[in-house]
């Protein structure tokens, strides 16, 4: 498989460090607000990337952070942390805020059918993990103390930019509008480990450290819990683009300097979802949510089709009108699916051979899952039996997640009943009389077994049989005689 490493600027070939094991990290939500479609988007990218590799044959770990402390309004360690910005506006503590949102989170993401990573570890559990990294840093001169902060030290590296060309001046994060610079940094990329002193006093979450009564910065976080449970080494990392600078680029920084190694391989960025006003915003104030397209009566899968038509490194921008369409295909593709006849033959190895190929192709190439479901289309179209091609369309439905068995087995369910609805229900007696009461009575145990109440329909029966009347079932309707 190749995979655009952001790192390297090229497509490169997949290889893992073990060849046992993918490990791979990603940055999870920050809980101080519902997730909107466009962070899901990155999920949901991401979530391919998994079960592909699943798909391949490898056996992935996959680790992800709940970031419930230390993420501040600006990226720059400036400004309030985000959490206790969510507890003041909805008058809770910033635990309650982080239980809630992450309960949302995971519950949106199961609607999209992102599965759960194997790990997912809020922030706040492990303090102990980010002193043990800080510590060292500072006994080896790549962080710093000052005005109640420890700082890392970006003047220490050889490079420090790992994701762009960007010119220093450029990402002056420290003095960018509407953000007060922070004197005590020794270069206006130094970044904070430890926080003691924010300017705000009322920080619900604090933790003793060698430095004082204080809390972790965002970026160590994301170290810390990567180490703890997938070692010194990943394989890849992943988060939406904004995510590349600062907060990778501090990753790596303060990883490799604790780690004295290289420590992750490939970095994979799902570029933004906008919309045409701009990109999508927590902290915009109103945004899309999954619970908006469900009350707006769109599929929250059909949204993950939506971003599975277009590849993750390009910016996708969303509009009520690309919804309806992406709604469009996915009933269309569901009523196919459903259109193909359960247990039509027997499976033909060679056909699914063939068609694997090209869903390989597709996902082998960096990911491009709108040639993967174009391969999806194809084995509707494959001259081959419709067992064949239901087999497949529920392997490459491991990958893709778009619910396309159990919706099109929904549909035929469907379909069953208005064929039914509309061949109504005959009621004749052999003998050609007529006799409402009977009929009726027949009719009764009909809509008895309809609704599965056997209990009844039995019981009914039984009543027709004691006034002498038998019944027996024929193609949609029944048959009764006077004993
Ligand atoms: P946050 O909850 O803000 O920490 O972000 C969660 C994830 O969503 C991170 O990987 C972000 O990089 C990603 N993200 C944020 N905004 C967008 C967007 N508009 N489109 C795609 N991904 C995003
Ligand atoms: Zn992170």
């Amino acid at each position: 498989m190749k995979l655009y490493n952001s790192a390297t600027r090229i497509k490169e070939d997949f290889v893992p460090n073990h060849p046992d094991i993918v490990k791979m990290y990603t940055c999870g939500p920050t809980v101080y607000h519902f997730a909107h479609i466009g962070n899901l988007r990155s999920y949901i990218m991401e979530d391919v990337l998994e079960k592909y590799l699943r798909y391949v044959g490898y056996n992935v770990k996959r680790v992800m952070n709940i970031t419930d402390v230390g993420h501040l309004t600006s990226d720059a360690d400036e400004g309030e942390d985000k959490m206790l910005k969510g507890a003041k506006r909805e008058h809770k503590t910033v635990m309650e805020i982080a239980k809630f949102y992450t309960d949302a989170f995971f519950s949106d993401c199961a609607k999209l059918h992102i599965k759960t990573p194997d790990v997912v570890e809020p922030a706040t559990n492990c303090i102990d993990e980010y002193i043990k990294i800080i510590t060292k840093l500072m006994d080896t001169g790549y962080a710093y103390f000052a005005g109640g902060n420890v700082y890392f030290d970006t003047s220490k590296l050889e490079r420090y930019y790992i994701f762009n060309d960007f010119n220093a001046e450029d990402l002056d994060v420290g003095v960018r509008e509407g953000v007060e610079e922070d004197n005590n940094k020794r270069n206006k990329n130094d970044f904070v480990l430890w926080f003691t002193k924010s300017k705000f006093e009322d920080q619900a979450l604090k933790w003793d450290s060698p430095w004082g009564v204080g809390y972790p910065g965002w970026h160590i976080e994301c170290s810390g819990i990567s180490m703890k449970h997938l070692g010194e080494d990943l394989d890849i990392h992943c988060g939406g683009i904004d995510n590349a600078f600062p907060h990778h680029t501090n990753e790596i920084a303060q990883s490799e300097s604790y780690l004295g190694h290289k420590w992750c391989n490939y970095w994979m960025h799902v570029l933004h979802l906008n919309t045409n006003t701009g990109k999508m915003s927590k902290s915009k104030g109103e945004f899309l949510t999954v619970s908006l397209l469900e009350e707006k009566g769109y599929d929250p899968l059909a949204y993950r089709l939506f971003c599975l038509q277009s590849h993750y490194r390009k910016s996708l921008v969303f509009s009520w009108e690309n919804l309806d369409n992406a709604q469009g295909t996915y009933n269309k593709l569901i009523n196919k699916i459903a259109a193909l006849k359960v247990g039509d033959g027997e499976i033909d190895e060679e056909a699914c051979k063939a068609m694997d190929e090209k869903f390989r192709f597709a996902l082998d190439n960096d990911l491009n899952t709108s040639l993967a479901v174009t391969a999806l289309y194809d084995v509707l179209k494959f001259k081959t039996n419709d067992a064949t091609k239901l087999h497949m369309i529920d392997k490459f439905d491991y990958v893709l997640s778009l619910g396309l068995t159990e919706r099109a087995a929904k549909k035929r369910e469907e379909l069953k009943k208005q064929a039914a609805a509309v061949v109504g229900f005959t009621i004749i007696s052999e003998s050609g009389e007529t006799d409402a009461e009977v009929e009726a009575k027949i009719q009764a145990r009909q809509d008895a077994k309809k609704a599965k109440n056997y209990a009844e329909a039995d019981r009914l029966r039984e009543e027709l049989k004691s006034a002498g009347i038998e019944v027996t079932d024929i193609p949609n309707g029944a048959k009764w005689k006077r004993l």
